[in-house]
C-alpha cells in the first residue's frame, strides 16, 4: 500500500529524511517512532502530498506520489490523480482540528458532501454510523467545544473514514490528550487495525505499538535506525540509538 524508495526530503541545506526505504503492505499497522525532529511528520506529509519529496520514489497503493522537488522532474503526477489519491488517504493529527462552528455529525459529513459529492441524507446516515463505531452515537449534535479532547480525537477519526481511505496515517494522535482520555483513542484506532485498515501511526504509545503494530520503524536524524516485528525491537533492541531512545519513552 506504501512503498518508499531511498526518499530523500530536504528544507534548504537541511537534509531532513535521508535514503528511507520502507513497505507497508495492504492491512498492515507500522508505528513509526524517534525523537523530536527526526522526520515522522515529514515522512507522513510526503505520503499526504503536503510535502514533496527530494528524490526517491513513493508510491501509494501502487501509484506514484508523482512530485519532486528540485532535482530532475521524472514524473509530474496529474492534478486530478494527485487529488484522487490525496482523498484516498486520511490523516489526524495530534491536535483535533475539527472546524468548532459544526456539531460532530457536520464535521463527519463535511467533506463527503463537498469533496465526493453526496447527497446529505447519505452522508449524514453514513455519519452516524461512524460515530457510533467511535463510540459517540450520543455526541452527534455537541460542537467540538463542548466535548473532551478524547471525544474530539474521536470525532477527527470519523470525520477521516467518512472519506472511506485506503490508507491512514496518524501523526501522534494521542500526545495532546489527558492521560486518561488516551485509552479510548487508543482503543478506536486498534478497532480500526482488527478491521482491516492500513495505517502509520507515529506514536509513543508502546503498548500500542507491541500489540497492534506488524512492523515497528526506529527513525532519528532523519534515517531508519531500526525496524523490525515490535515485539522484538522492544524487548531486544540492536542498535544503540534504538536502546537511549527506548529508555526514555518505555
Ligand atoms: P516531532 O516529534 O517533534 O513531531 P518529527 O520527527 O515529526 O518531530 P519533523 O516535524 O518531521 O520531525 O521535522 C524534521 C525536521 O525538519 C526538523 O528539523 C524541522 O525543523 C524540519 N522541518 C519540518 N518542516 C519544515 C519546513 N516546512 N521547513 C523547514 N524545515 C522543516
Ligand atoms: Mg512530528
Amino acid at each position: 500500500m506504501v512503498l518508499a524508495e531511498s526518499v530523500s526530503k530536504s528544507f534548504g541545506s537541511n537534509e531532513v529524511l535521508k535514503d528511507i526505504s520502507l513497505e507497508v503492505k495492504r492491512g498492515e499497522v507500522l508505528c513509526l517512532v524517534g525523537p523530536s525532529g527526526s522526520g515522522k511528520s515529514t515522512f507522513l506529509r510526503c505520503i499526504n502530498h503536503l510535502e514533496r519529496v527530494s528524490s526517491g520514489r513513493l508510491s501509494v497503493d501502487g501509484q506514484l506520489v508523482g512530485y519532486r522537488d528540485g532535482g530532475e522532474k521524472i514524473y509530474e503526477m496529474h492534478p486530478k490523480d494527485a487529488a484522487k489519491q490525496r482523498r484516498d488517504i486520511g490523516m489526524v493529527f495530534q491536535r483535533f482540528n475539527l472546524f468548532p462552528h459544526m456539531t460532530a455529525l457536520e464535521n463527519v459529513m463535511e467533506a463527503p458532501v463537498q469533496v465526493k459529492g453526496v447527497s446529505k441524507a447519505q452522508a449524514k446516515a453514513r455519519a452516524h454510523e461512524l460515530l457510533a463505531r467511535v463510540g459517540l452515537a450520543e455526541r452527534a449534535d455537541y460542537y467540538p467545544a463542548h466535548l473532551s479532547g478524547g471525544q474530539q480525537q474521536r470525532v477527527a477519526i470519523a470525520r477521516a473514514l467518512a472519506m472511506d481511505p485506503k490508507l491512514m496515517l496518524f501523526d501522534e494522535p494521542t500526545s495532546a490528550l489527558d492521560p486518561e482520555l488516551v485509552g479510548e483513542v487508543l482503543d478506536v484506532m486498534k478497532n480500526l487495525a482488527a478491521s482491516g485498515m492500513t495505517m502509520i501511526v507515529v506514536t509513543h504509545e508502546m503498548g500500542f505499538a507491541r500489540e497492534v503494530a506488524d512492523t515497528l520503524v526506529f527513525m532519528d536524524g532523519g534515517v531508519v535506525v531500526e525496524t523490525g516485528d515490535p515485539r522484538e525491537v522492544l524487548a531486544n533492541p540492536q542498535r544503540e540509538r534504538t536502546r537511549a531512545f527506548l529508555s526514555k519513552v518505555l
